[in-house]
């Protein structure tokens, strides 16, 4: 079976939407396999957003995913990575499709990040190496 690396961002948390978030992965019928409370470091969250660096929303991107606790899960399931990102809808929350977790509880805040609630690995290699950073 496949894993994948979720987490529930700061905003999902200071908002109030982690149990609303997690009973959605619950009823697709993905298994919690872990999930811890984390205070994410610069140097953890460089290393999860290296792809990103240099980008212009990557200082913002780090700031936010410091300013509050946020949840990591892992996640088992066939096809966990796939499903979990179209629950988890597309990146931009003002245009992610209803019934999706970004579509329905996300929208543009007009701040230099897209804050869209969760984060999901996008390959088995991204998967691999995100849980050894959260998890590891
Ligand atoms: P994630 O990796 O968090 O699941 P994603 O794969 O949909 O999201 P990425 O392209 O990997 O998106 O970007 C990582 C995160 O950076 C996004 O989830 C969002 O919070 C932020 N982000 C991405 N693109 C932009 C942008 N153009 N402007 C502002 N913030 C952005």
């Amino acid at each position: 079976t496949e894993e994948t690396l979720v987490l529930v961002k700061p905003d999902g948390v200071a908002r109030g939407l982690t149990g609303a978030i997690l009973a959605r992965i619950e009823a697709k019928g993905y298994a919690l396999v872990d999930i811890r409370l984390v205070e994410p470091d610069r140097d953890r969250l460089a290393a999860h957003y290296a792809e990103h660096e240099g980008k212009p929303f990557y200082e913002p991107l780090l700031e936010f995913m410091m300013s509050g606790p946020a949840v990591a899960i892992r996640l088992a399931g066939n096809r966990v990575i796939e499903g979990f990102r179209s629950l988890a809808g597309t990146t931009d929350p003002t245009t992610a499709a209803p019934g999706t977790i970004r579509g329905d509880y996300g929208r543009d805040w007009g701040l230099a990040v897209q804050q869209n609630l969760v984060h999901g690995s996008d390959s088995s290699e991204s998967a691999a190496r995100e849980l050894g950073i959260w998890f590891g």
